[in-house]
Formats: C-alpha cells, structure tokens, sequence
C-alpha cells in the first residue's frame, strides 16, 4: 500500500512539473479567460493566510483570529473600489459564477425572468437554465442580438424589456468583441423596476484600465465579476454597487447562502493586483487592445475568416475567428493545443446548438501574452504558427518546438511590480515561510 503511495506521489508532482513546463513556460496560451498574477501577487497569496477561516463581514466575524484579515479585506474592497469609482464592494464570492448567484438571489424570485444575451452570443453557462440562473428557478429570456453589429439589438431589446417586465436584466459575456449598450437597458429595466446586472468577468481589467466603458457609470446598477480574466488577480469574484442600498442584499446573500469562508489567501492578492492596475493598469489595458486589434489583422492576412472586419474587429481582448471551413473549432483547437497554442472552440452568434461539440469559431484572447510582454511583432508570428497548422496542414509537432521557442523569450511578466522592488518592499514577510523558502530560491 504503502510503495503505491510512494509513487502515486511521485505521478502528481510529476504532473505538476509537466503542466508547469507545458502551461507556464513553453506554450503560448490564448484562453480569453485566463492570466497570470504577478510576483508579488504570488507571493502574498501562499501565506498563513491560506489555512485560516472567516465567516461574515470584517469586524463582524463569527471567527477569532482574524485581526489582520479584516483590515486586508477593507482595504482590497476599498482598492477595488476605487478603480471602479465606486464605495460599494464585495470582495467575497469566491467566484464570478458565486458573485451572480448571488445578484441573481438577491433581486430575482422563483418564477420571475431574467433577460440575457443569448448564448452564441456570448452569454455564461451562469446566465442560462442549465447553470445558476436555471438552478436559482429563474427563467432565462434571451434578448434580441443584431448578428452584423455583434452587439444587443437596442430597440427589440428595450421593447422586450417593456413586454417581458424581468426582474434582472443582466449584459455582459463571454464571448465579447464591443460594449453593450448599457445605458439604453438600464433606462428601459428602471422603467419596469428591474435592475441591471453587469457581468464584467471577462473585461474588468480593460474597466479598471479606463479603456473600456465603466457601466456603473452608464446606468447599471449592480457590476459582478472574476478577478482573474483580463484583471490578472486571484481566482475569486466581487460585486460592486452604485449604493450601500443596492449591494446590502447582495452582501446579505454572499454569506451565507453561498459561501461560509471565502479563502481569505484571495484578499492580499487582489488588494496588491489592485495597487498594480494602479499603478499600471493604463498601459497594460491599452497594450491588450493594441495586441488584440494587431492579432485580428494578422490572422486576416493569413488568410482567416476573423470575425466583424467592418466594425474593426474587436475593441476587448479577444478576437473571433470562424474556422468552419477549416473542418470547425473542436478539430481546430486540438490540433493548434498539439502545436503549443492553446485556445478554446466556441459558438459563433449563427451556430445552433445542435454544433456544440464542433462549433464553427476559435475565441482568442491576448491578455495573457501581453501581460508576459508580447506586442503587435508577436501577433503576427503567432498568427503565422496558426496559419502553418490550420490552413497549411503542417505537423502540428513540429510547429509545436518553434511555439516553445519563441515563448520561451518571454519570461517576465510586465505591468507589475517587479521582483526586485517586490523582495525590498516584503520586508519581515521575506523572513517567514513559506515566502522565505520561495524567495532563497529565486535570487
Ligand atoms: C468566466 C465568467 C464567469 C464565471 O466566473 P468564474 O470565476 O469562473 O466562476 C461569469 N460570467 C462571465 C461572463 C464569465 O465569462
């Protein structure tokens, strides 16, 4: 028994070691929801922190021992807060999908109707019957899309809002290529008592970066989202309010209907991840659109189908590409994760729901190769390992030795505090394990 543990132990650090030379080293990964938190960032989220319980709000905890925690946690609402200009945050849901579950909660009963972007469109598995929304018993009505804007139909969509009276009216997505039209919904959901719920999961870094538009000040009233997508914190949620009335029943709802602790070890992360979209959070949003405009016409050029080529392409951090002639998104994503690009299939707004294995589109996002200091000279080489493999036929290994090549220059991660400031401003942190340990090992 015991030697089989013995070597299952040594298969899961083995794994970890691959994914971790596959992941973080040697592939260069386009998944529109991820990123890598910075140095410090790391470094303050495996602390003592990581072991400890908290229950309720700062200063009113159901716990002992969280001296510390609480004033972290005022100060990473309070940083959020400011780059979303706005008092009114909570830091807790541990997840996007935790921080609308509990919007959806607080402002919607049994019965009542939600009204969300349809999902070729981009809305989440969140927003829909088979995931919270439906788990909630809240009906999920799609609103009308305009396929050739790639963007909310706004006078169908008020209508409906007048016709179908929701109690929520939720924009945001997943796939997302240009602003909703916030302002127009929000009027239309306030004249009908409803409230408009933001998802900003996938662009609150270009939010926080200031180039995209701050929906709570075009009308929304409640902003939910991930922490770690185009904003390069923790994994984790927040909910932000334009009043202390709109978030109470939020927060009310956090704990304790969807959480009890809310992994504490998230809150110094997000708070120094705050501080350095701060500090560097202009540039690097204003990098991701640079890069992501720069992809589109590089795949163009290739000879790719990019999607929305008369409206620019994208003005977020993604880039959608229909591959249906190139035998589909499922086939295409596998054979580029063989040359080391790792990216998603997806429905595009025509697809039907019967092609969800083998959708027609790819959605790339450029926020985690531009966070690792990736520009527009990059793009176009990626745009070329794409063409080698999709459209030329070439063996994905081979192009996968090059990939790892050429992301193997990129070893530093920008629009952060860099290490050496990291390890002079740590202070007595640096003396205590586990940041110690870390620390003697990269000099
Ligand atoms: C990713 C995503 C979420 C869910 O976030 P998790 O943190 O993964 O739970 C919610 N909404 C949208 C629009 C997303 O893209």
């Amino acid at each position: 028994m015991s030697s089989d543990a013995w070597s299952i132990l040594d298969r899961v650090l083995d794994l970890v070691v691959s994914h971790n030379r596959w992941r973080g080293v040697e592939s260069v990964n386009l998944i529109a929801s991820e990123n890598k938190m910075s140095p410090l960032a790391t470094l303050v989220y495996i602390t003592d922190m990581m072991h400890r319980y908290a229950e309720g709000k700062p200063y009113k905890r159901y716990y002992q021992g969280l001296v510390y925690v609480d004033e972290i946690e005022v100060l990473a609402s309070r940083l959020m807060g400011e780059l979303l200009d706005t008092e009114f945050v909570d830091v807790r849901p541990v997840s996007g999908t935790i921080a609308n579950a509990s919007v959806f909660r607080s402002y919607a009963k049994i019965g009542d109707k939600a009204l969300v972007i349809p999902v070729q469109a981009g809305a989440h598995v969140s927003h829909t019957r088979y995931g919270t929304l439906g788990g909630l018993g809240i009906e999920q009505v799609e609103m009308p899309f305009d396929y050739e804007e790639f963007n909310v139909d706004v006078d169908k969509a008020v209508k409906m809002v007048e016709e179908v009276k929701p109690s929520i009216v939720v924009l945001g997505g997943s796939v997302y290529l240009f602003p909703h039209p916030v302002k127009e919904l929000a009027e239309a959901a306030h004249s009908v008592g409803a409230v408009l719920m933001y998802d900003a999961a996938h662009v609150l870094g270009l939010i926080t970066g200031r180039v995209w538009e701050n929906p709570l000040k075009q009308g929304a009233d409640l902003l939910t989202s991930s922490t770690h997508k185009t904003f390069p914190g923790p994994q984790g949620g927040i909910v932000a309010a334009t009043s202390k009335q709109l978030l109470k029943p939020v927060s009310k709802t956090v704990f304790p209907v969807f959480v009890s602790n809310h992994h504490l070890h998230r809150l110094p992360a997000l708070a120094v991840t705050a501080i350095e979209m701060k500090l560097y959070g202009h540039d690097y949003a204003e990098a991701i659109t640079r890069n992501a405009k720069a992809l589109a016409e590089a795949l163009a050029e290739q000879g790719f189908k990019v999607l929305a080529e008369h409206k620019g392409y994208t003005r977020s951090h993604q880039v959608l590409v229909d591959v249906k002639e190139l035998g589909g998104g499922g086939k295409a994503a596998v054979l580029l994760e063989k040359a080391n690009i790792i990216l998603n299939k997806n429905m595009l707004p025509w697809d039907r729901p019967e092609d969800i294995k083998n959708p027609s589109g790819l959605r790339i996002g450029v926020q985690e190769v531009t966070r690792i200091g990736m520009g527009p000279d990059e793009m176009k080489e990626i745009a070329a390992y794409m063409r080698r493999v999709l459209i030329d036929g070439e063996d994905p290994a081979k192009v996968a030795s090059e990939v790892a090549e050429f992301r193997r220059q990129f070893t530093e991660i920008k629009y952060c505090i860099p290490l050496s400031e990291a390890r002079r401003r740590l202070g007595d942190l640096a003396k205590y394990p586990p940041i110690k340990e870390i620390l003697d090992l990269v000099h």
